[in-house]
């Protein structure tokens, strides 16, 4: 870091310094490249294990194994979350965080083949490829590691270990324990089926199971004996099914009934229902959610049932980034995308077969796309949100799928479990990498991420949707 800035005040040509960054660079995408059949193996570790949020022991356990083998001092159990780890190696400033993920998804077991065909006796897959996503982020720390111990680079860096993006908000209750609050820059990724650097927001979402009591009784000799905790289920989803009308169209309501009663002829004196509320504003979030608190609360009076409620899960929208991203981006085109080999476009198209609308062709998945700002919130919502209130971010999507796969596919589970997704997974390491480096050894770079990300949070002071609730370690029971 310091050397860059002497050699500007001397007045060296700037092709020199790039020359010299270059250099760096390309050493370090070569060092990633040379350990991909160990990275490879992790990833596929983790993608057997098929660990549900905040039930990640292996997979955890595994990625802190790796950083600790690499030198990493290791913190496990951070923020009351037995499988959050902060790994760090290095001291001082700056300090750059990566994040890792590694959680998978109920419901998404899937074989490595391109035609649906879950393992037997396991539910859980990774249709959204966090064992890509830790095990990328984990060797681009272990590269920046390697890069600070050869005094090629000063500062810390630190690879934050997050469990239970898929709806636990793992990393809420990380940012909420001040885990961040003196990391500088926090870089990050997504698997998904194009390469791009991302500069689309996140919808904020506030998640609660509503839980309804009634009394029970036989349905059909008694029925006026009993009250029915389904009935106070249904007549709040009415109710909230009406408030659509009269809310912000860019709001996303969805529900479940997780419990709706056991047998026709008992009354049920029990039942449940989970909801999301999401919108591109928090503010919005919280204002709708208590609107849907309030349905609730009517429901159980008119039915003569009780409720309470349990608030899951709440994360902020993204704040993005142009000035990390404009570099993420050079770094992207630097690194390129994945080429198959014929028997993985066999499998693409195998795969592509499996749709049924209109995709990209998957040559795609070898080019970068241009940068595009997006601030609608792009649809889907990310506990990265919250982390991005406690410092500047910047993230990637690298193509760890056939082009046109959708997350949380049993065809992105089944690209995750071969090569398609260990290639993609590298693409990702490497960006993350370079620019880590490039945070390392430009200053200004930081300086002017820090600047932008001052002015879009104003005087905002960060408080979590999900209130002080412990970490809901047991929501995927
Ligand atoms: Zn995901």
């Amino acid at each position: 870091m310091r050397k860059y800035c002497l050699m500007l005040a001397i007045g060296l040509p700037v092709a020199g310094l790039f020359a010299q960054d270059s250099a760096l660079k390309t050493r370090a995408m070569g060092d990633i490249q040379s350990r991909y059949d160990d990275y490879k193996k992790i990833a596929l570790q983790i993608w057997d294990y098929a660990e549900v949020g905040y039930k990640e022991v292996k997979s955890s356990a595994l990625l802190q194994k790796t950083l600790t083998d690499n030198g990493f001092t290791v913190k496990p159990g951070v923020a009351e979350i037995p499988t959050a780890f902060v790994a760090s190696y290095g001291s001082g400033s700056p300090v750059i965080g990566i994040l890792a993920e590694f959680d998978a998804l109920p419901g998404l077991s899937q074989q490595a083949v391109p035609e649906k065909m879950p393992f037997e006796g396991r539910n859980a897959g990774h249709g959204c490829g966090h064992h890509l996503f830790g095990t990328a982020s984990v060797a681009a720390g272990i590269e920046i590691k390697k890069l600070i111990a050869e005094k090629k680079l000063s500062g810390t860096v630190r690879v934050y270990g997050c469990p239970a993006e898929e709806g636990g908000s793992g990393k809420v209750y990380m940012v909420r324990a001040g885990l961040f609050n003196d990391v500088d820059v926090v870089i990050h990724w997504h698997p998904g089926a194009e390469n791009a650097v991302t500069l689309t927001s996140a919808l904020a979402n506030k998640s609660a199971k509503f839980r309804f009591h009634g009394l029970s009784a036989h349905a059909a000799a008694a029925p006026d004996k009993g009250r029915s905790a389904l009935d106070g289920v249904e007549a709040m989803d009415y109710m909230v099914n009406m408030m659509r009308e009269h809310i912000p169209q860019e709001t996303r309501i969805h529900y479940v009934i997780t419990n709706g009663g056991k047998a026709p002829n008992v009354v049920p004196d029990f039942a449940e229902v989970y909801y999301y509320v999401r919108h591109p504003k928090k503010e919005e979030v919280v204002r709708i959610f208590d609107w849907v608190a309030k349905a609730a609360e009517g429901a159980a009076m008119g039915t003569q049932t009780s409720v309470d409620y349990e608030v899951i899960g709440g994360t902020h929208d993204l704040l993005l980034n142009k000035a990390l991203a404009d570099d993420m981006q050079q770094n992207l085109l630097r690194v390129g995308g994945v080429n198959y080999t014929p028997a993985e476009t066999e499998f693409a198209k195998k795969i592509q077969a499996s749709f049924t609308y209109k995709v990209a062709a998957i040559e795609t998945v070898g080019t970068v796309q241009p940068l595009k700002e997006r601030l609608d919130g792009g649809g889907g919502s990310t506990d990265v949100g919250d982390v991005s209130y406690a410092v500047p971010t910047v993230g990637l999507e690298a193509a760890t799928w056939v082009a046109g796969t959708p997350a949380h596919s049993w065809q992105a589970t089944a690209c995750g479990g071969m090569e398609i997704g260990t290639k993609g997974m590298m693409v990702a390491a490497k960006t993350m990498a370079l620019t880590a480096i490039d945070c390392f050894l430009n200053p200004a770079l930081v300086t002017s991420a820090k600047e932008e990300w001052r002015k879009d949070k104003g005087d905002y002071q960060y408080k979590a949707l999900l209130g002080d609730r412990k970490p809901a370690l047991n929501y995927r029971d």
